[in-house]
């Protein structure tokens, strides 16, 4: 009895494509979905009980792996005093100083129940804030599901944006201009042309959903150490060139425009001062979402103070919520962040973890001839089957996609849960261990030395 299968066939009879969320249908990778039955740790069973080491984490959220105990414990204690009120929380109080404490830039914060709903919000305040009406996106970077972000790039040299999605007016889609990612000559470029108009420039500072992508990082005139070879790890570095974060920020405030992180995926990922901290270039906002909810509907928004006292009801932009600050996600929030702040070497081990997966892999792709690029940094990576590495959404796109879906499902035969899409990253969680990382070795090296592959 294949109960995913019986599933999935009652499932698509009522939900659009039988899953609530795109990718997870399977679709780019084929063969039936898994549904999960349960979790814990790294491991996670479906519902035909196989077992299988997981590496989608539910997309970030599950820093510290499924039915992390003290999450448990918070949330079925806060449970237990009442789901929802509708009235101010202590716990939202906390979280709000938590994460202003953490997150440098963030003076004040706004609770929400999503990454969407937290981007939106902020995009909203930037141009309530700046009285303007353009935005800048990057392309491949995924800020969520509003009107404005669901837009690729015109055709040509045009920047105003196109719909990506039915249902999507051409109206809103020309108020996002688009640019390629780690391209700031060509932000310059379209800041020369519309510069007073633009509110804010938005950005994944690590893009993670076209796969792993690193901004370009920059170089101090002369490096302190005197070594340029230190710092080439990229390839394309350029000395006395500014990273493309730098550039960024440099370009938004010459010309009064916001800088936007979207740090959904790399806020409390790539450290606890999130990517602002990481890489040291403070955005005038934030975007939140997955960790800081621990695996609850969780999404938050904020920055400087001068910028979110236009929020309601201390100023004209309005933004509401029936559910935000909802006691139950602050609880597992809570429990997370602080599980996070109080114990730093869970950020060492799971960058010793990734760095090893990384280091295995790339010997392994090169031993076999097998063009192959692992990129990654702390517990996020992507293996890229492409001919060159990948910078950007144009090179993304020149991966061998059906390579993936073959490496997929050989490893998910094999028990290993990668995420079901080339254009996604590989989570690592606290849970996760020296023996899961050389099974996952072992698997993929039985995986491409198999037939077919
Ligand atoms: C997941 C994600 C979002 C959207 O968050 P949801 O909670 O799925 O609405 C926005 N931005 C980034 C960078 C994301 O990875």
């Amino acid at each position: 009895m294949d109960r995913n299968a019986e599933l999935f066939a009652r499932a698509e009879r009522v939900i659009p494509g039988g899953v609530n969320s795109p990718v997870r249908a399977f679709r780019s990778v084929g063969g039936t979905p898994v549904f999960a039955s349960r979790a814990k740790g790294q491991y996670l069973w479906d519902e035909n009980g196989k077992k299988y080491t997981d590496y989608i984490g539910s997309w970030g959220p599950l820093i510290l792996g499924h039915a992390y105990e003290p999450i448990v414990e918070a949330v079925t204690k806060a449970a237990e005093r009442g789901a929802s009120f509708g009235l101010p929380t202590e716990a939202e109080v906390e979280m709000a100083e938590l994460v202003c404490s953490l997150v440098p830039g963030v003076e004040m914060v706004r609770m929400v129940s999503s990454g969407t709903e937290a981007v939106l919000s902020a995009l909203r305040v930037a141009r309530g804030f700046t009285g303007r009406e353009l935005v800048v996106k990057f392309e491949g970077c995924y800020h969520g599901h509003s009107d404005s972000m669901l837009v690729k790039a015109g055709s040509g040299l045009a920047t105003a944006g196109q719909p990506d999605s039915a249902g999507v007016t051409r109206g809103t889609a020309a108020t996002t201009l688009t640019c390629a990612y780690n391209d700031a000559d060509g932000l310059e470029k379209i800041f020369a042309e519309h510069g007073e108009h633009i509110a804010a420039v938005i950005v994944e500072p690590v893009a993670a959903n076209m796969g792993v992508v690193l901004p370009e990082e920059g170089y101090d005139p002369v490096p302190a150490c005197g070594e340029w070879e230190e710092h080439t790890h990229c390839g394309r570095l350029i000395p006395g060139k500014k990273g493309f974060l730098e550039r960024l920020r440099e370009i938004t405030a010459r010309y009064g425009a916001l800088l936007i992180f979207d740090e959904v995926i790399t806020g409390f990922r790539l450290g606890i001062n999130c990517a602002s901290g990481y890489f040291g270039v403070t955005p005038d906002l934030s975007t939140f979402g997955k960790i800081i909810g621990g695996g609850l509907p969780v999404g938050a928004y904020g920055g400087r103070r001068d910028v979110m006292s236009c929020v309601a009801p201390l100023g004209p932009v309005y933004q509401a919520g029936t559910l935000s600050g909802n006691p139950l996600a602050m609880a597992a929030g809570l429990a997370t962040l602080k599980t996070l702040r109080d114990n730093p070497n869970i950020y060492r081990d799971l960058n010793y973890l990734r760095a090893s997966l990384g280091a295995g892999l790339a010997t392994m792709f090169a031993e076999k001839g097998l063009r192959a690029f692992v990129q990654g940094i702390e517990s996020l990576s992507t293996v890229f089957f492409s001919e060159t590495p990948v910078y950007s959404y144009a090179d993304a796109k020149k991966c061998d996609t059906a390579r993936y879906a073959r490496f997929f499902n050989g490893m998910l035969a094999r028990g290993v849960l990668m995420a079901p899409s080339q254009f996604e990253a590989m989570f690592l969680s606290a849970a996760h261990t020296n023996e899961d990382i050389e099974y996952f070795l072992d698997a993929a090296k039985t995986t491409i030395e198999s037939d077919g592959f």
